[in-house]
């Protein structure tokens, strides 16, 4: 699986603002589809369980069901995801390491010392090309 490197942005409610890297990788039709089906099968157990808190299964339930799906859908829709990254807070200057399995096109993520979250995002936005900011 080879990988992108992507410059992203990380910005904090409080108008916070750093630079960051994230490697992106490519994802094959199988991964996806070991993705997609641990999704399915969260959502239906979730389902599983929901069942048994009483009343509130009768929108539970259903809902788990049918969120499992489309979930599963969008999960092997995924074909390119984070497996990696740095970058400095904004808000406490400490290293901050970006979770892998995020989408390529933005997440929110905590800071692990200070608690903010963080939007990262890619800072140069054709980024479904796979190239890097200049
Ligand atoms: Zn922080």
């Amino acid at each position: 699986m080879g990988s992108d490197a992507i410059e992203v942005t990380l910005t904090t409610f409080n108008g916070g603002r750093s630079l960051g890297i994230i490697h992106v990788g490519q994802v094959s039709a199988g991964g996806r589809a070991w993705r997609a089906s641990k999704v399915l099968g969260m959502c239906w157990s979730i389902a599983l369980v929901t069942a048994l808190i009483p009343v509130a299964h009768f929108v539970l339930v259903p809902a788990f069901l049918l969120a499992g799906p489309i979930a599963a859908i969008a999960a092997y829709a995924r074909e390119r995801i984070v497996i990696g990254g740095s970058a400095t807070c904004p808000n406490c200057r400490g290293a901050v390491a970006l979770r892998r399995g995020s989408a390529s096109t933005g997440f929110t993520q905590n800071c692990p010392s200070c608690r903010v979250q963080l939007n990262v995002a890619p800072t140069s936005p054709p980024w479904d090309g796979g190239a890097t900011a200049p």
